[in-house]
């Protein structure tokens, strides 16, 4: 989501005449877009933004801007942790952008706006760079709402985010028709609770499978994913959508965060372990070859050896083989900062090694399963890793990984075999009969 704020934001000033530069040391503006969600990402942040010092006592009209969910939490604190940043600007502010830099620009005073924007926020950036610009030629993150209503215990964003608030149908196909015109093949639909979007403004009912519906009717769309959807709010009407819905690929990222009831209900997040496994279950029986992934934390207060053994056991059965596992740390003026954040770090750290080494025989035999089968994959174009190389997703959201020919092009779909596999890339090739 912060990704897609970055791009939103870049996208504004461009349009204002600004130009990117092509590096830290070249640029008259440097913006820190910002995330608080865990200690850590903040902790990155304030030590970047710090290393700035230097290059502002050198070049004293260099202007340093913080936006996003720490800009939000922190507000003016930030000009007493940090006196080189001249201006602070909310995640509900973002569309002030250009107005206050140019005012940084023109008069040097610092500024800080944090209030909230009201329900127009979640329609005004909208803005895409070009495709050249973008750091996928072929998929692009469309925001759905912004915000989340749910408070689970010890998350932040419902504080630095603000209410749920859903953009119209309309609006947000327009934006997906305009990025098809524009050469994207994919579409991730992107909220805090994607389950939910529509909800509030329906009386309810949740708009997602109405907008994959019409999404899938786009000619020259060729896929669409969808990022994260809590789930309490995947009812069945979502389940049939994923699984009727032709262009909807065969990856649910499923949040689960703990497979211990006890923990759930500290987490305030509503929902059982076998509430979620009967989600999974529905979600397989209906769609076959659907891969599962998920967020988990470890180490949440009070969290027992028989907490994470329930953890552990469910994520088998359900049988992820891609996870963000995430170690627990309180975070300000959430409801989880009142409790003893009681598991030692080590066990943090030996809890998530074992959930890692889980998950990564888990993909390791799945994968290799794959061997001697055709994976429909949507070209990316030159591998990040091995330049000789060309990569893509399969429609179950694996890397696959393949030489380059002349014939095949970037957003092409194409199905190679795969010839070999580790836990993280398919090795596919074009078997000569073709
Ligand atoms: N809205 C999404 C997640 C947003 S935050 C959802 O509900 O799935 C992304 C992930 O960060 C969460 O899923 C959670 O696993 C992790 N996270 C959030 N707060 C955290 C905290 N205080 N400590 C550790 N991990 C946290
Ligand atoms: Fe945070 Fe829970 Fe909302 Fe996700 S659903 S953003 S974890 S409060």
């Amino acid at each position: 989501m912060n990704e897609r704020d970055s791009e939103a934001a870049a996208s504004a000033l461009l349009a204002a005449g600004f130009e990117m530069a092509s590096s830290e040391s070249e640029a008259d503006v440097l913006l820190f877009n910002t995330c608080s969600v865990r200690d850590q990402a903040e902790r990155k942040a304030i030590g970047k933004i710090g290393l700035v010092k230097r290059g502002k006592r050198v070049r004293p009209d260099l202007v340093v801007g913080v936006l996003g969910c720490m800009a939000q939490s922190l507000g003016e604190e930030l000009f007493e942790k940090i006196p080189h940043v001249d201006f602070v600007l909310g995640t509900d502010r973002l569309g002030d952008l250009v107005e206050v830099l140019n005012a940084a620009i023109a008069r040097r005073v610092k500024v800080s706006r944090t209030d909230a924007a009201g329900d127009v926020e979640a329609s005004r950036l909208s803005g895409h760079l070009p495709l050249d610009r973008r750091s996928s030629q072929v998929s692009a993150f469309v925001s759905l709402m912004r915000g989340c209503d749910r408070f689970c215990s010890y998350c932040i964003v419902p504080y630095v985010r603000g209410r749920e608030c859903s953009r119209p149908v309309g609006e947000v196909l327009d934006e997906v028709s305009r990025l098809v015109c524009e050469g994207v093949k994919e579409i991730v639909f992107l909220g805090q609770n994607v389950a939910a979007y529509g909800k509030k403004e329906s009386g309810g009912v949740s708009w997602l499978p109405e907008l994959f519906e019409r999404a899938n009717d786009i000619s020259g769309l060729r896929r669409i994913r969808f990022t994260s959807p809590h789930p309490a709010d995947f009812d069945d009407a979502l389940i049939e959508a994923v699984a009727v819905v032709p262009k909807v690929c065969d990856n649910v990222h499923l949040p689960l965060q703990s497979g211990s009831d006890r923990v759930l209900a500290a987490m305030n997040r509503n929902y059982s372990s076998a509430e979620y496994f009967s989600v999974v279950e529905k979600l397989k029986r209906l769609s076959g070859g659907l891969t599962f992934s998920t967020d988990v934390i470890v180490g949440f207060p009070g969290e027992t050896d028989d907490d994470f053994r329930a953890t552990r056991t469910l994520m088998e059965e359900v049988g992820f083989d891609n996870a963000f596992i995430f170690k627990y740390s309180p975070r300000r003026g959430t409801r989880a900062a009142s409790f003893a954040d009681s598991v030692p770090l080590e066990s943090k750290e030996e809890r998530n090694a074992v959930l890692l080494a889980d998950l990564k025989r888990r993909a390791e035999s799945a994968n290799s399963s794959l061997v001697g089968e055709r994976v429909e994959t949507l070209v990316e174009g030159v591998s990040r890793r091995n330049a000789s190389r060309w990569f893509g997703r399969s429609r179950t959201n694996k890397m696959v990984v393949f030489d380059p020919d002349p014939s095949i092009l970037v957003g092409d779909v194409v199905s190679p075999v795969v010839e070999r596999s580790t836990a993280a890339t398919l090795f596919g090739a074009f078997p000569s009969e073709e």
